[in-house]
């Protein structure tokens, strides 16, 4: 039988180069999960995607009712789910205010973190019953969280501290926004985003992989200066930053590219390790990339475990 996977936001950008990759091997279905359906539609149309390699569910992320809800309709369909891909993301390095999700969590934090957190708990048990030859759970990691990098020490930094704001709710109401207790700052909120999402990979690699069998694993696929990620940044940037990437950096790749490159993640039978974080070198083969200090503190993996459990509503 054809693979499922389900790859969140995979309306544009990596996401959508992913579907494309997979569906074009005639060995997958493709099930995209996003917040703008007709978009998503349109998505897969303009880059050719067969009508049968393919299903447009909603998802938005910003609600962990629309969670629960795609958990729901996704059960309904009866198909089994081999792999899950947490890809989606905002990121609003302009933003002077912090702006919030459904249940009150600022954005950043609670789309590419805690939405996905719900939601690759909730579909844990579901990728465990798979008997497909391998199952996967693959949350998009970063550069730009891992300060051990360049990239990840350009102001602001990411720091997760001792994770006060986290535990007080990220609503800026009784506390503050950002998740070390600190004022607002969208860059830096996203970055703190992708530290969690690194940290969340290992944290269920440590407390299920022996159990589930399941792969889990995380990836930075180089830098896509093109995708809709920078779409809130100021228009000077957008014009300069993918020449920069592309002579200055040599950090740029393509969106197909860096689409085979998740693609690869999700089903290449050699890539069944699990609590690895991938990346790529100047000829395209994978590693097994290391990660900061803070984005594999065991302790800090942990902590944010047990707060987000409490924050989605599954403790
Ligand atoms: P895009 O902005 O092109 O794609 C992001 C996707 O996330 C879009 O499909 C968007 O939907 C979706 N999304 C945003 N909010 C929600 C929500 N609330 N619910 C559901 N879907 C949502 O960016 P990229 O393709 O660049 O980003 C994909 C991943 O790659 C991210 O995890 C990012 O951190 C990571 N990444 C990107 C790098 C880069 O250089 N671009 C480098 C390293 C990692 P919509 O189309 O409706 O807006």
């Amino acid at each position: 039988r054809k693979g499922t996977v389900i790859i969140t936001g995979a309306s544009s950008g990596l996401g959508l180069a992913t579907a494309k990759a997979l569906a074009e091997t005639g060995k997958w279905h493709v099930i995209m999960a996003c917040r703008n359906f007709l978009k998503a539609e349109r998505a897969a149309k303009s880059v050719g995607i067969a009508k049968e390699n393919y299903t447009v569910m909603h998802l938005d992320l910003a609600s962990l009712d629309s969670v629960r809800q795609f958990v729901d309709n996704l059960r309904g369909l009866a198909r089994p789910i081999d792999v899950l891909v947490c890809n989606a993301a905002v990121y609003q390095p302009t933003a002077k205010e912090p702006s919030f999700s459904a249940e009150g969590f600022e954005l950043s934090v609670g789309t590419n973190h805690l939405g996905h957190f719900l939601l690759a708990r909730l579909l844990l048990d579901d990728i465990k019953q798979s008997d497909y030859p391998f199952k996967r759970l693959i949350i998009v990691g970063s550069i730009t969280g891992n300060t051990n990098t360049l990239a990840g020490n350009v102001p602001p930094k990411a720091n997760l501290g001792d994770l006060r704001g986290l535990a007080g709710g990220l609503n800026g109401i009784n506390g503050s926004p950002m998740i070390d207790g600190g004022d607002f700052d969208g860059a830096k909120a996203y970055k703190d985003s992708k530290v969690c999402n690194m940290l969340t990979m290992q944290e269920f690699h440590r407390r299920y992989h022996e159990e589930t069998g399941i792969t889990f694993a995380s990836l930075y696929p180089g830098c896509i200066a093109t995708t809709g990620l920078f779409r809130e940044h100021i228009p000077l940037f957008r014009l300069l930053f993918p020449p920069f990437q592309k002579y200055i950096t040599k950090g740029y790749v393509s969106e197909e590219e860096a689409g085979k490159r998740l693609a690869q993640v999700v089903s290449d039978p050699s890539l069944t390790k699990s609590g690895v974080y991938w990346s790529w070198n100047k000829n395209s083969s994978s590693f097994e990339n290391r990660l900061s200090k803070e984005a594999s503190d065991r302790e800090k993996a942990r902590k944010l475990w047990e707060i987000s459990e409490k924050l989605v509503g599954l403790a």
